[in-house]
């Protein structure tokens, strides 16, 4: 017989821990199912920034929640960008650095604590029925389970399987799923005895190359960019031989000689090697409550790449947003959050894919433009024409002192401001020639 349920969440993950706990907030009962364990080590993942907008969302949850993710994770209160060994530009930031099972283990502590959500470990969701809203899941054994679900809130992540099945079955529901077109790997390491050189709550970027942090495990977190269709062997091999670390040590030293000088030493440029490449994909959905009964938020309905730096935030913020629905449209809360978040999905994907620029190296009439682009903005704030830019707004501590701005607002705020800055920069690439294409490109055309 198939278990009843009135509300279900597919996935674990922050979105789908904050959104059960919003969910019961409103008073509704809520069985969250998971593909994996119950997790226990919250350092195996990555670190992520809590950022106004994460962190305005949780306390709308529960201000402890707040309190206890601040309490277990690192201030961050500047950001360096600091392209092939030049600092470049310094950012004022707020936000809290926190590993992304970190966040999940404070949002599943607290759920766990009441008694509307329960949760079915283990159990990996592989079909839906759309007429009778029957959910099956597998269970490690092989065996199968059935969920009748009267709401179902997707959840689960960046490949989402609800999402896939909704395209496969629910008429008029598209989506479109892009590679992030890089990979990510990281090094760790405690840093060299003593160093004062590189700041505990400064992050760095290190122009389309990487991004380094401190980790509140007191690990420096040092991620770099692979290409794996260009790069070499000793970028996107897997062994750490003698040569490869030879070479893995001269780049870092080439493109960021603080970070070879004062946080890794052998060890750690040898791990690089059994560390798994992550990848992903932006994706953008016709609606976010295809079928009524069912609703997408998190990487589910909006993934983003990790120089976006928004991926969990906009999560819990989907969350928030489907708390308050569920208590001023309880008659469909989805199409109310739908109302709501498809806008600012669609913002979110435009900025993903302009951070993606930023990491996977345009043509170079692009870079020049983009770089013309940045220079005018940041003068334009020096002489006050405008108040701060989309990073001031999202990362930046302006989210914090002047408020959070929705994506879509975002979005608008820098057309305007960049539409006259544009085409100036633009009709300069063309004078002085700057090519269009890649050299490489422009050989084979
Ligand atoms: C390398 C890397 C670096 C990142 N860096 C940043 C960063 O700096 N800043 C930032 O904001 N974001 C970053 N992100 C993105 C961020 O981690 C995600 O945006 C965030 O975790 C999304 O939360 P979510 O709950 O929507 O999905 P997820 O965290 O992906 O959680 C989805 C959950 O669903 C479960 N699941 C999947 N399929 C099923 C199924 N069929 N049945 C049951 N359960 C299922 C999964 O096991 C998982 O627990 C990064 C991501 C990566 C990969």
């Amino acid at each position: 017989m198939s278990i009843q349920a009135e509300y279900v969440v597919i996935g674990a993950g922050p979105a789908g821990l904050a959104a059960a706990g919003f969910i019961a907030k409103a008073g509704a009962r809520v069985a969250v199912f998971e593909g994996r364990p119950r997790p226990e080590n919250v350092f195996g993942s990555y670190p992520v920034v809590l950022n106004a907008r994460g962190l305005a969302a949780l306390e709308s949850l529960d201000p402890a929640v707040v309190a206890k993710a601040k309490e277990i994770g690192l201030s961050v209160k500047e950001l360096h960008i600091v392209p092939g060994n030049r600092t470049v530009a310094k950012v004022p930031t707020y936000g809290t650095c926190i590993m992304r099972d970190q966040a999940a283990q404070v949002l599943l502590e607290s759920a766990e604590a009441q008694e509307k959500i329960s949760f079915f470990w283990d159990h990996k969701l592989t079909g839906i029925d759309f007429e009778t809203h029957t959910c099956t899941f597998e269970l490690p054994d092989g065996s199968k389970k059935t969920v009748v679900a009267q709401r179902l809130v997707a959840a689960d992540g960046n490949r989402s399987r609800v999402r896939r099945l909704c395209q496969e079955h629910v008429a008029d529901f598209s989506a479109e799923a892009d590679d992030w077109g890089f990979q990510l790997r990281f090094m760790n390491s405690k840093g060299v005895d003593g160093q004062t050189e590189v700041s505990p709550d400064t992050h760095f970027v290190l122009g389309d190359k990487g991004y380094v942090c401190l980790q509140p495990n007191g690990e420096w977190s040092i991620s770099l960019r692979v290409l794996p269709e260009s790069d070499e062997e000793f970028i996107t091999g897997e062994e750490a031989t003698d040569a490869n670390v030879q070479k893995l040590k001269e780049y870092v030293q080439t493109h960021a000689k603080f970070v070879a000088d004062n946080l890794l030493d052998d060890e750690a440029y040898r791990k690089y090697y059994d560390c798994r490449a992550f990848g992903g994909v932006v994706v953008k959905c016709s609606c976010l409550n295809p079928a009524g009964w069912i609703c997408l938020i998190g990487d589910a309905a909006h993934a983003v790449q990790p120089a976006t730096g928004e991926g969990i935030n906009s999560g819990l913020e989907d969350a928030s947003v489907l708390g308050a629905a569920l208590k001023e449209h309880a008659e469909d809360p989805f199409a109310a959050f739908d109302k709501q978040q498809r806008p600012n999905a669609y913002a979110l994907q435009k900025l993903a894919l302009e951070a993606k620029d930023r990491v996977t190296q345009p043509p170079p009439r692009q870079q020049a433009v983009n770089v013309m682009v940045t220079i005018g903005l940041a003068m334009a704030k020096k002489l006050h024409i405008i108040e701060g830019t989309k990073q001031d707004f999202m990362l930046g501590e302006k989210a914090q002192s002047m408020g959070v701005k929705s994506y879509d607002e975002l979005v608008s705020m820098d057309e305007r401001q960049t539409s006259k800055i544009r085409p100036i920069a633009n009709a300069l690439a063309t004078i002085f020639r700057v090519p269009k294409e890649h050299p490489q490109a422009q050989k084979q055309s």
